[in-house]
């Protein structure tokens, strides 16, 4: 059973067991998604039942930050630990080495989803990026078929949230690939073209703050995040 956190079910799954289950999904028949939504996509889906629904949809949905457990344990129903989207893929990429699988790379600027290709190849030996395209396109239809011919087992499809997930719930089939994870701008970390923050700030739970400083025009969007605490000691109360 999913932990409701305002309108957003998490799966409460430990990092090993996720990443257990998102292998296990590239095995199964048909096609999966994953998604992790941090704060900032749990408000955004409050307003956009599009975006809720796509979220809501995913065959995993694992918290992406700090905020979503703490939320979480605020409604006393506490999730077992943050699984940000980028590490699950680092070590589902590991196992999928092993299994030698293949990978389609989405979104991004241009050129950016290369260079992660060259890298994550040299990191994972035995892992296959099949296919890699920018995620400034007009039209799915091509891009599905791009990925349908690569014959990808996994797409990582970075568009930024909600359009990443409303684009995997509505063409994840079509693609061929059995499991799709939307992971934000990992591909420009994974490229080497944004740093994340040095572990000392995200043990302490302020990975946030060290974006912030990084990129200080992400000031209107994490705004959502005391939103997101306001929102959820509402609902402590109205439980
Ligand atoms: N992006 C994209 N297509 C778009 C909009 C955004 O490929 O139409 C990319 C953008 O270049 C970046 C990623 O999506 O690489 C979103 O990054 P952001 O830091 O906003 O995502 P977060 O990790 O916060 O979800």
């Amino acid at each position: 059973m999913r932990i409701d956190v305002l309108g957003i079910g998490f799966d409460n799954l430990t990092m090993d067991e996720a990443v257990a289950e998102g292998l296990r999904l590239i095995n199964a028949e048909g096609a999966h998604y994953v998604v992790t939504p941090n704060p900032e996509i749990v408000e955004v889906c409050r307003e956009n039942p599009a975006a809720r629904d796509a979220v809501n949809g995913a065959d995993l949905v694992l918290p992406d930050g700090i905020g979503v457990v703490k939320g979480a344990a605020m409604l006393g129903t506490p999730l077992k630990e943050k699984t940000p989207g980028i590490e699950f893929a680092g070590y589902l990429m590991e196992k999928m080495a092993r299994q030698g699988k293949s990978i389609f790379l989405l979104g991004a600027k241009p050129g950016v989803a290369e260079m992660a290709a060259v890298r994550l190849g040299q990191q994972y030996p035995g892992l296959t990026v099949v296919g890699t395209h920018d995620g400034y396109f007009r039209e799915d239809g091509p891009i599905v078929e791009e990925i349908r011919q690569s014959g990808a087992d996994c797409v990582f499809v970075c568009l930024g949230a909600p359009k990443q997930e409303l684009w995997m719930a509505k063409n994840g089939l079509a693609t061929g690939a059995h499991l799709l994870c939307g992971l934000g701008g990992s591909l420009d970390v994974f490229a080497g073209t944004v740093q994340r923050a040095p572990e000392f700030w995200s043990r302490h739970g302020l990975e946030w703050f060290y974006r912030l400083c990084k990129e200080p025009r992400r000031i209107g969007r994490m705004m959502k995040l005391p939103l997101f605490l306001v929102h959820v000691k509402q609902e402590k109360r109205r439980k």
